[in-house]
């Protein structure tokens, strides 16, 4: 079930601020409030979808591959498409998932090694 106060619910509906890198009526891309490397940027469907899974079999394919291309466009932008990056999705409690609206974390700027998010 969608918990429609959710935070990242609250930064798609304006109520919440964040540092925007990228919107269209589809996706909303965002600086991490606590980064854990020199890039650290989330990206968000603005579908009511809780995790991965809920994201790729639930809504249609349009809106799913455009998301993913979206993701890329941002690596661009944001110049670690040549000095490279890591994209993480957290699901549910072992996964690690704190807010529980789909999202994929964009890691960059510095190596990553082990760290994770
Ligand atoms: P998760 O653990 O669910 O995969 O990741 C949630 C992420 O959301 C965390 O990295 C956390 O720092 C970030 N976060 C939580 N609350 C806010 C907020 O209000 N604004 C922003 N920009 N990021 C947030």
């Amino acid at each position: 079930m969608y918990d429609n106060k959710n935070i990242f619910a609250q930064i798609i509906a304006g109520n919440i601020p964040c540092k925007k890198i990228y919107e269209d009526k589809d996706v909303l891309f965002f600086e991490d409030i606590n980064p854990v490397s020199k890039v650290h940027v989330l990206g968000i469907p603005k579908v009511k979808c809780t995790n991965f899974s809920d994201f790729v079999l639930n809504y249609n394919k349009d809106i799913v591959a455009n998301f993913f291309m979206k993701i890329d466009f941002v690596i661009e932008k944001i110049g670690i498409k040549e000095t490279g990056y890591r994209v993480i999705t957290n699901s549910g409690s072992d996964g690690g998932q704190e807010v529980p609206h789909f999202h994929v974390h964009i890691l960059g700027g510095e190596k990553i090694g082990a760290k994770i998010r």
